[in-house]
């Protein structure tokens, strides 16, 4: 019999009749998540590397297992993953790291969230933006005529938060590295639907969020390469990142650790670890209820579809002639919660012209999701539409 993941997650049995369709956003946390945070400050906590106390040492383990879980879960070393506050920061560290100088050039795409455009443009380089498809398939024919020896870095979303699709990402790998660039993956969204090992998938960076993935806020893993890794210039400066200090001269440790200055998240790190082990647990593919769900709202008078048949744990539309924020207010008082709005992809919806009008509306699914939910779901919206029509 199929486990009831639902009775995993206890925020249900806290708000009855929640039917929580926002996993895009953000998941909820299964209660092995929690306990693991709990526990950890319950039993064991201390700071990490400073000690030498048995207490210290439980910490380090528990915190370096961590990485390894984390590594292990997308195919790495562990020495190859750095953990950071989420996708934004591990982004934000590459655009600082990578030290660009003016007349280098980055290319991302034109579907990406904030965070992989934002950073860019704090840079001296140069952003090239490469087109989508309607359904969020990056152009390599663009990329392929319009990449340069200048290009050092293509930087592009997996899986966008508005499409769901996962896109060619061995096809812009080759083409990038034929040109010399390196390639960095914005996989917030494809970890959470899809099992990863990044040495396939042959990228030099990988950064995603731990919240999306079942794991708490505030922590996420940026994954890089040892060679690369210990060549660059860390972001963050102070204490646990250094191999000797002086007034004069300060010598930046090998290892992940370069890149964790200060007192990291330790328990919000050990929490992700459980994360890893609860999402290698289950089946977190989502395209049979994604399918299910397209299927079920295309009964909805006046219904767009955004997002294309082939997306993976989410479906975004909209509905002619009511406002999305109408209608996520209402179906969201019955207990249904959908997001409504630019996603923080502003660039993507002002191309397909939704940028003015309330965006998209975003049904997204998580492991505790079922038919039912979208049953009650596409009933609320229906409803919402007799109300507001
Ligand atoms: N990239 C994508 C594709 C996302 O969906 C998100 C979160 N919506 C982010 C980056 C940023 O993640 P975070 O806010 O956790 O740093």
């Amino acid at each position: 019999m199929k486990k009831d993941l639902k009775k995993l997650f206890p925020i249900f049995a806290n708000n009855p009749g929640l039917v929580y369709l926002d996993s895009a956003a953000t998941a909820q946390k299964p209660q092995s998540v929690i306990d693991a945070e709990l526990n950890f400050y319950a039993r064991d906590y201390s700071n990490i590397h400073r000690g030498l106390y048995p207490l210290t040492k439980r910490t380090n383990l528990a915190y370096q297992g961590a990485r390894e879980k984390v590594a292990k879960f997308i195919g790495a070393q562990w020495g190859e993953v750095i953990f950071t506050s989420g996708a934004t920061m591990g982004l934000n560290l590459l655009a600082h790291s990578l030290d660009f100088k003016k007349g280098d050039e980055v290319i991302i795409s034109e579907a990406e969230h904030h965070a992989n455009i934002v950073p860019w443009q704090q840079t001296p380089a140069t952003l090239r933006i490469m087109p989508v498809a309607s359904d969020g398939e990056v152009d390599l024919k663009w990329l392929a005529k319009n990449i340069t020896k200048k290009t050092r870095l293509v930087s592009f979303a997996a899986q966008s938060n508005v499409f769901g699709k996962v896109v060619d990402i061995a096809g812009v790998v080759k083409i990038a590295h034929k040109a010399g660039a390196l390639v960095a993956l914005d996989a917030t969204q494809l970890v959470c639907h899809t099992r990863i090992d990044v040495k396939k998938l042959g990228v030099d960076f990988i950064a995603f969020s731990a919240h999306k993935l079942y794991g708490p806020t505030g922590i996420g893993a940026l994954y890089m390469p040892a060679k690369l890794r210990d060549k660059l210039r860390p972001f963050l400066t102070g204490g646990d990142m250094i191999r000797t200090v002086s007034f004069e001269k300060t010598e930046f440790a090998f290892g992940p650790q370069r890149f964790e200055a200060g007192t990291p998240p330790i328990a919000q790190a050990i929490a992700f670890g459980a994360a890893v082990d609860f999402a290698s647990s289950i089946d977190i593919d989502k395209t049979g209820l994604t399918k299910y769900a397209r299927k079920k709202l295309a009964a909805v008078p006046g219904i767009k579809f955004i997002s294309p048949e082939t997306a993976n744990g989410l479906v975004a539309f909209i509905i002619d002639g009511v406002s999305n924020f109408d209608i996520a207010v209402k179906v969201g008082a019955k207990g249904v919660c959908m997001r409504a709005g630019l996603h923080c992809a502003e660039p993507i919806h002002a191309k397909l012209g939704l940028d003015k009008n309330g965006g998209t509306l975003r049904m997204s699914f998580g492991a505790y999701n079922d038919k039912a939910d979208v049953d009650i779901a596409v009933a609320a919206i229906k409803q919402a539409l007799k109300e507001l029509r």
